[in-house]
């Protein structure tokens, strides 16, 4: 893996800082228009391939994207669950006849999909998840019964990538499989959770009450789930360590412009060490996990699932962290503005908690690296 980013990536980037940097975004406003002139640009679909209307690039690209709109203050959240979990499952384990209904539109932005595993009972321990698809042994149509939590986009997606458990005809044992669920499907509930998230992508409990699905919303092989799963969960960390490397760096060129101009004495307040030391860790800090990412992206663009698997873990706990820090240290930098609306500081706090929570928590993520990386046992 080279470390010095190659001419056309650094030209990709230069592109996208351009184009978002020209789209000034409220945050909690309509982000349509955004998505579509980026997918129009290519930026959206880079990742899918060629074949089905993408750019052919992979993760690596798509997380370079998705890190400038972060750091122009203008992330596109749906970008870690569209393109990146739902273009790939499908892209690697879907039909031909779902790569052409699905890839296409996801790449030209006329289409978008959500994604949901969490569920109210299993929370962080996805083994536990209850939504349970049955065959109706007539039609052949699947029934899936369940409920899920958190799942960001469902009213702007056109459909949900749900995961779900089927029965193993010959043990019984429940193993996850993936469904595609349209928007409007019966049965198919949403309800809005109030979120303190300043954000226009709402997050929703779903329920599936008997919802009536045709043989081919199964995505890939009912008996392979765990694999294709993590096809799609890898993605979604190394796209969740790119919205918050994203995010760090948003913050901190706010805070660093404001620390050298704002003058209370005789020098700027950049000046002062106590100012500028905690920025300058910060932006060390991106930078680390900004390498861990771009490794894990590598990997996973080269077919390492398992490798990417560990370094995508990394990537997104180091960036997770790193942003957390940088927004905190942004704030305190401006002092009483960083609490004001004007500044757009104070609502980060929150936003950037988002990814030490989710996909995977901060401390299943040091779960992962004791028992898998270092060989702890386990208290749990
Ligand atoms: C803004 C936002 C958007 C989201 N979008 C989506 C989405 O689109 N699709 C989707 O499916 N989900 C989504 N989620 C859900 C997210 O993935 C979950 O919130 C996350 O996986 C944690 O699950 P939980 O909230 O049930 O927490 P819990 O599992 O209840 O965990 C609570 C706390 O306990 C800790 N904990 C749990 N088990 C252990 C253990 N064994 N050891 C140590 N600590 C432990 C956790 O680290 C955490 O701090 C989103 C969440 C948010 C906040």
């Amino acid at each position: 893996m080279p470390l010095i980013e190659s001419e056309e990536h650094k030209a990709l980037r230069e592109a996208v800082a351009s184009f978002a940097n020209n789209h000034p975004h409220t945050p909690g406003t309509d982000n349509k228009q955004f998505w579509q002139d980026a997918a129009k640009l290519g930026y959206i679909g880079v990742n899918l391939p060629e074949a089905y209307g993408g750019g052919g690039g992979g993760i690596t690209e798509l997380s370079l994207v998705l890190e400038e709109m972060g750091a122009a203050g203008n992330p596109l959240l749906m970008m870690i669950v569209s393109p990146a979990i739902c273009g790939t499952v499908i892209s690697r384990f879907g039909t031909e006849a779902q790569k052409r209904q699905w890839l296409p539109a996801l790449a030209d932005g006329s289409r978008l999909m959500a994604f949901g595993i969490t569920e109210p009972d299993a929370g962080s321990n996805s083994h536990r998840i209850t939504t349970t698809a049955r065959r109706d042994p007539d039609s052949g149509d699947w029934i899936l019964t369940g409920r899920k939590v958190f799942v960001s986009g469902v009213d702007i997606a056109d459909a949900t990538l749900i995961v779900g458990r089927t029965a193993d005809a010959r043990t019984g044992k429940l193993k996850p499989c993936l469904f595609i669920v349209p928007r409007d499907a019966e049965g198919f509930q949403r309800r809005p959770i109030d979120m303190e998230l300043n954000a226009v992508e709402k997050q929703f409990e779903l329920v599936l009450d008997d919802v009536r699905l045709p043989a081919d919303a199964l995505v890939g092989d009912e008996d392979a789930g765990l694999l294709q799963l993590f096809a799609g969960l890898n993605p979604e960390r190394i796209m969740t360590a790119a919205f918050a490397i994203g995010m760090g760096r948003h913050a901190l060129t706010r805070a660093i412009a404001y620390a050298r101009e704002r003058t209370v004495w005789n020098a700027p307040i950049g000046a002062h060490q106590a100012i500028a030391h905690p920025l300058a860790q910060a932006h060390i800090d991106l930078e680390l996990a900004r390498l861990m990412m771009q490794k894990a992206a590598h990997l996973y663009d080269a077919g390492d699932d398992i490798g990417a698997g560990e370094a995508a873990n990394m990537a997104k706990y180091a960036a997770a962290e790193a942003c957390v820090k940088a927004v905190d240290q942004a704030v305190h930098t401006l002092g009483g503005n960083g609490l004001t609306r004007e500044y757009g500081l104070g609502a980060l706090i929150t936003a950037a908690r988002v990814s030490r929570i989710a996909p995977v928590s901060r401390e299943m993520i040091l779960n992962y690296v004791s028992h898998q990386t270092l060989g702890l046992p386990k208290s749990y």
